[in-house]
């Protein structure tokens, strides 16, 4: 990909600010701090404020989530009293319009009653809400209006502007700007972005639900979806049915994925979840940009979360926070024991199983972990069981916590990530920001990010950031953690070069928000 080049050199020249500026609309079922259950909130949380720091004007829209226990975090976004109805699923919806002006970028959120229930943004215990396909077809109407009835500041966005559509769940945007309002000639000059954070989740409902969707019947093959027999759920089962995200792709003018390794990945047959051969078909308008961080948030040097804020210089904060771990977590405070720790949705994605396989072996070393997440109801059970067999040396966190995963990046010495795919992942760029060396499964965004260490590169001054593993094998995850270990314990000179070099990475939005802008430019519209 070019745009990693180009974006460099721009960047040398401390060419901060854009030279055209944008109207962008991201539109997001989750976004970081009001609702962020994983990257795609991070991500939706800070690209935008690195984007308006370059000069752009910058919208978020997402739902107005009021679940009964985040709802404080949307207290700063006030009524618009900008009301709409929606035509959609054989009624006529009113939705509403909530705004807060913060760090640069208009953060709106759509209020609707199907947003007000306890749970995540997509389910609760149950399951997942059986009515998504609704929220987020709301969600993406709601969208395509605000930058046409919001005068925000005092002025509409208008119809010259950028939509970034981040995964299904905004799928329908591109969609409906093509086939609902090019055909009356409005939105003719605006551009669409498919950003792809998971590919594994599509939006796939039966195909009779398409004519709830606000569409015109003629663009139904946008949507069309027959998939794999072996998918199918009885011998009758023909396949059909409508999918969100493949509307997005056949429909947006350039698709971004969230690392460069993934934006190969989903073209192929193993990564592409049934989608490779169409990804395939518009491989010249795909394109690969790495996530960056939100380097306030996750910075050990100002990190409210943590027991020490520390540098690369004085790590002495580092061995307190391993301290402060060890002590929360009721494990013994030995500062030369190897801490080793996961963060993470306990989902078949993130390869706790994998971790399951392994422990009983990794439990007869010297070693002590820890697991922060919540997920697959088995994983969770099976982490207080371990929790309780391996008194002295693990312990099992189920939940979702901010300042818990803050704490476990700056505490612990390793940070196992045995992801069987990762679109980008960005557990390991905090790790690395924190000295916490990243053991990885040598795929997608963490294939990219994670660099092996090599002791002999640079003319013996070493050389790498962490390891990487493959196969995805409980043997293969032994052996790198092994190696890892090891190091830790006999090499601390290379140990410390291998945290350092973590530090000292650029992982900041500044390159990927450029790379986003070249985007923009490639897609080619006039500026506003
Ligand atoms: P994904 O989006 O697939 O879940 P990423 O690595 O891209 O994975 O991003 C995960 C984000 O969610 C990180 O910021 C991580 O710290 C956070 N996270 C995941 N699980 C938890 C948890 N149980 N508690 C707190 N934060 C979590």
């Amino acid at each position: 990909l070019q745009s990693a080049e180009l974006a460099r050199s721009d960047l040398e020249e401390g060419n901060r600010r854009t030279k055209i500026p944008f109207n962008i609309i991201f539109v997001t079922a989750e976004v970081a701090p009001y609702s962020k259950t994983g990257g795609l909130g991070d991500v939706c949380g800070s690209l935008p404020i690195a984007l308006a720091a370059r000069g752009h004007r910058v919208m978020v829209i997402s739902p107005r989530y009021m679940n009964g226990v985040t709802d404080a975090k949307f207290a700063g976004a006030f009524d618009t009293q900008c009301r709409i109805k929606i035509g959609c699923f054989e009624a006529e919806h009113e939705v509403a319009f909530f705004h807060e002006f913060r760090a640069g970028v208009d953060w709106v959120f759509v209020d609707h009653p199907s947003y007000h229930r306890p749970g995540t943004p997509y389910g609760d215990t149950r399951g997942a809400f059986d009515d998504n396909q609704f929220r987020f077809t709301l969600l993406c109407h709601a969208a395509c209006e605000a930058p046409l009835v919001l005068p925000l500041g005092g002025f509409t966005y208008g119809e010259k502007c950028i939509f970034v559509a981040n995964d299904w769940h905004a799928g329908l945007v591109p969609v409906l700007l093509a086939a609902k309002y090019r055909r009356f000639r409005v939105y003719k000059d605006a551009r669409s972005i498919l950003a792809i954070h998971n590919l594994a989740h599509q939006g796939v409902e039966p195909a009779t639900t398409y004519s709830k969707l606000g569409l015109p019947g003629d663009w139904y093959g946008a949507l069309e979806w027959v998939f794999p027999t072996w998918a199918r759920k009885h011998a009758l089962d023909k396949g059909e049915a409508v999918n969100h995200l493949k509307g997005a792709i056949v429909t947006s003018d350039r698709i971004v994925t969230v690392s460069q390794g993934y934006a190969w990945e989903v073209t192929t047959v193993e990564g592409g979840w049934g989608l490779d051969g169409l990804l395939r078909s518009r491989i010249a308008v795909i394109n690969g940009i790495t996530n960056g961080v939100d380097v306030d948030d996750w910075n050990p040097m100002t990190d409210k979360h943590i027991a020490a804020q520390y540098t690369l210089d004085d790590l002495s904060g580092k061995a307190e926070c391993k301290a402060a771990l060890q002590k929360e977590l009721g494990l013994a405070v030995r500062p030369e024991v190897p801490l080793v720790g996961f963060i993470g949705r306990l989902d078949y994605q993130k390869g706790p199983d994998v971790i399951q396989a392994a422990l009983p072996e990794f439990m007869q070393d010297d070693v002590q972990m820890v697991m922060l997440g919540s997920g697959d109801p088995q994983i969770e059970s099976w982490m207080k069981w371990a929790e309780a067999t391996y008194k002295d040396k693990f312990r099992g966190w189920v939940g979702f916590s901010v300042p818990v995963a803050h704490r476990i990046t700056a505490g612990c010495d390793i940070l196992l990530m045995p992801s069987r795919f990762e679109p980008c992942g960005l557990n390991q760029l905090y790790g690395m920001r924190y000295g916490t060396v990243p053991v990885v499964h040598s795929t997608g965004g963490l294939r990219d990010t994670v660099e092996d260490f090599n002791p002999f590169a640079n003319a013996g001054k070493g050389g790498g950031t962490g390891w990487t593993f493959s196969p995805l094998s409980k043997e293969a995850m032994l052996g790198a953690l092994w190696t890892s270990i090891q190091t830790y314990r006999e090499h601390k000179a290379s140990w410390q070069g291998i945290m350092r070099r973590g530090m000292e990475q650029d992982v900041s939005w500044d390159r990927a928000a450029l790379q986003y802008e070249q985007i923009f430019e490639w897609s080619s519209i006039d500026p506003p």
